[in-house]
């Protein structure tokens, strides 16, 4: 599932290729990727926007479109937006076509069809965002932000670090390698963790993330960039995906738990 660096890299990728096209035309071609509109009226609102900015925020994708409104994507699972030459057909995961004014196509594509797009009159009337946490790429995610956080709490570190209102844009892989990094196990119950250890969560969230933007993303299963190549931060992972495997650090093999649902990997050997 794209995490923060994965998002940040179709923004990056989408912004030099569609900023400034006004949407001719749309289609949507399933009712499931639009939720709270049809296909119909969605593609009709949206016809003849054009598209000022692509930013994010945690894990959506925002359009800023003009005359005002926000389009709000989300990949879920398998999202991805490719653009391109108009192909003669949707391909059959093609969920929503956009003609743009210089003759190419921006496609929202979707196997597993939990991505959505979404349209609002502006950023600051769409709720979902009001409540997520701090980027932790901005100076409002610091130690003194984060510790009386995890003080308060007897939820587990790992699952906690992707509570998107804790902080926004972690997710399951960058979750055990931040951990792995700041040397903490990720059964820990948040209330004990150290003001040394928070720091250290904090420093390393910002160096995995940045380092995982510079490579474009994690490709573990089918993340694509824009021009469909895949990121190249998979082979910087320390422990996600690597049970059994020996710890870079110590060697001990690394161990997978579940937690909420989620696998966690992780190192007895060096984690405390
Ligand atoms: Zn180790």
């Amino acid at each position: 599932m794209p995490e923060l660096p994965e998002v940040e890299t179709v923004v990056r990728g989408l912004r030099s290729l569609i900023t400034g096209q006004t949407i001719q035309r749309a289609e949507v071609y399933r009712e499931k990727t639009v939720p709270g509109s049809t296909p119909q009226a969605f593609a009709a609102a949206i016809q003849g926007h054009t598209i000022k900015s692509v930013t994010r925020r945690a894990k959506y994708l925002l359009f800023q479109l003009e005359p005002n409104s926000v389009l709000l994507g989300h990949l879920r699972m398998t999202g991805k937006f490719v653009v391109a030459d108009p192909p003669s057909e949707p391909a059959p995961h093609d969920r929503a076509w956009f003609w743009l004014g210089n003759g190419q196509v921006l496609i929202f594509t979707d196997m597993r069809n939990f991505g959505t797009l979404e349209l609002f009159p502006s950023a600051t009337e769409i709720p979902k965002l009001q409540v997520l946490g701090p980027e932790p790429l901005t100076e409002d995610f610091d130690a003194r932000y984060l510790y009386p956080r995890l003080k308060a709490s007897s939820k587990e570190i790992k699952p906690f670090l992707l509570d998107q209102r804790l902080v926004a844009g972690i997710g399951n892989i960058y979750a055990s390698e931040i951990l792995f990094a700041s040397s903490v196990l990720p059964q820990r119950s948040s209330h004990s963790l150290k003001k040394k250890e928070v720091q250290a969560i904090v420093e390393n969230t910002r160096r995995i993330l940045l380092s995982a933007i510079e490579y474009n993303g994690t490709s573990v299963s089918d993340f694509r960039q824009v021009d469909e190549k895949t990121g190249e931060f998979q082979n910087f992972l320390q422990v996600y995906d690597k049970e059994s495997q020996p710890c870079p650090r110590c060697e001990v093999p690394l161990q997978r738990i579940v937690q909420q649902q989620r696998s966690t990997f992780f190192c007895i050997g060096c984690q405390k």
